[in-house]
């Protein structure tokens, strides 16, 4: 990062992209000091031969910019002391993506950068549009929120494509951000703890498209339409995307069918049927988007369509674990809210559902409507009692405790069932924290117990 040579840039919050941005900064000839509530982050810092001190003691009036990880509070529910004092020293604040997106415009203007958000279905969306430029032998560098932090990928350049995704959180700190495309998946109530209200949420959301030379918005929730119509009232030229209506102009799928409208006639580009790592209509409103990022970065519907056929998929998102004869085991840890898990609950016949961990406001009352698809639900963790109260008279459920358990009762029963297909499925509609470290942690348990039934094989 050379945007600040021979400054001083304060940096809080030691995760991962904190480390990044340091040694970035520190190889760009700034001048980084670093900090951390926490002791293992200093620790990380000091190995790396970082200048930690605390951002309280420091002479703010040298500061250029304060860059902060994303997670830490910059206004709701109250700005971190960090910020506090940035603020009053008048010293901006920023993220890790401001930093790229800055040393882009310095060094490879133009260059293919393509930034998605959402509430659901980010990542899915990041891996597949990253996986169809891989197979179309194009240099893609893939990162931002869905692991690898920005500033560790190679920088930009006219030929190299950058995939990045961005939490609300990223674009927040990121007031510059202009991709080349930006995709808006959708918008619904999560997160609201930081960004206060569903207002806010979705403005710092519409900020990213905004900015874009190619905006695509999910058009299926009031939020996103209402996004849509603004950036074309200003002369933008949204692509929209629906999984819900056929569009006179845009991109939109009909069961697994993708289809490409402009002026009133449609186009059938790509179809979904028997790609089992983009199954449902979530996943064809993935696809609707990767599709209208892919064209827009040159690829052709040859490409895209090879592409999307040698998806892998990613891991805890309906990812299938294993079959033990009629009995399909689906892994969908990543799932911690209602809305996610109403999307794996939509896309099988019938259930054996594995549920719970740290409940989430709103509960699981609004899966109703899939409940007569569910044989048997198995509690897990914090939410038991909770989940058991709205189950009682409607759904079948025992209190599992955890997934060690729960697997094999889940298995037994669907193997007596004497249905054809049967899916034990995790999806738990909670946060993962009473009993693990993060979703991957349970996913993977949930993958080992599966693992570890007798006669279990592939999927
Ligand atoms: P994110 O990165 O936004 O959290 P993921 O791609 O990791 O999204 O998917 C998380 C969960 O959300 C998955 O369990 C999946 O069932 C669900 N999901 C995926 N895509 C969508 C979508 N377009 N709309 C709603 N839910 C989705």
């Amino acid at each position: 990062i050379t945007s600040f040579g021979g400054r001083a840039v304060a940096v809080f919050g030691l995760g991962g992209s904190g480390l990044v941005t340091a040694e970035a900064l520190a190889a760009g000839g700034a001048k980084p000091i670093v900090w951390d509530d926490g002791e293992a982050g200093r620790k990380a810092a000091a190995d790396k031969g970082l200048d930690v001190r605390d951002l309280n003691e420091i002479d703010w009036s040298d500061v250029a910019a304060l860059v902060l990880s994303p997670g830490v509070p910059l206004t709701h529910p109250k700005p971190h002391w960090s910020v506090k004092l940035a603020s009053a020293h008048g010293v901006e604040v920023i993220g890790d993506i401001e930093l790229f997106v800055r040393e882009r415009r310095l060094r490879a203007p133009g260059s293919p950068f393509i930034a998605i958000t959402g509430t659901n279905g980010k990542s899915t969306t990041t891996a597949l549009i990253a996986h169809l430029f891989a197979a179309a032998g194009r240099d893609v560098q893939l990162g931002g929120n869905i692991g690898t932090a920005i500033l560790s990928l190679d920088p930009p350049s006219p030929d190299r494509v950058h995939v990045v995704e961005c939490s609300s959180y990223q674009i927040d700190l990121a007031p510059s951000i202009d991709p080349s495309v930006a995709i808006l998946l959708n918008v619904t109530e999560d997160h609201l703890d930081r960004h206060g209200t569903l207002e806010h949420y979705a403005a710092v959301k519409a900020r990213l498209v905004e900015g874009a030379d190619t905006p695509v918005v999910g058009v299926d929730d009031a939020w996103c339409a209402a996004i849509a119509d603004a950036i074309e009232a200003k002369g933008g030229r949204p692509v929209r995307i629906s999984v819900e209506s056929q569009l006179s102009e845009g991109v939109y799928a009909v069961g697994d069918r993708l289809f490409s409208a402009e002026a009133g006639r449609a186009v059938e580009v790509a179809s979904l049927a028997g790609i089992g790592s983009l199954r449902g209509a979530h996943n064809a409103q993935n696809a609707c988007a990767a599709l209208a990022a892919a064209r827009a970065g040159g690829l052709t519907l040859y490409q895209i369509q090879a592409g999307m056929r040698s998806f892998p998929g990613l891991a805890h998102r309906m990812e299938q674990v294993g079959r033990l004869g009629p009995v399909l085991f689906v892994n969908d840890s990543k799932a911690t809210n209602a809305d996610a898990a109403a999307k794996a609950l939509s896309s099988f016949p019938t259930l054996y559902w594995i549920a719970g961990g740290k409940p989430k406001t709103g509960g699981i009352e609004s899966l109703a409507e899939y409940f007569p698809k569910i044989r048997k639900a198995y509690l897990i963790g914090e939410a038991s009692e909770e989940f058991a109260a709205t189950l009682e008279g409607r759904v079948p459920y025992v209190r599992a405790e955890t997934i060690e358990k729960a697997v094999p009762l889940a298995a037994a029963d669907a193997a007596a069932s004497g249905l054809e297909e049967a899916v034990v499925l995790l999806s738990p509609a909670c946060a993962s924290f009473d009993q693990f470290r993060n979703f991957e942690e349970r996913g993977k348990a949930f993958s080992r117990a599966v693992l570890a039934l007798p006669g279990i094989g592939k999927a």
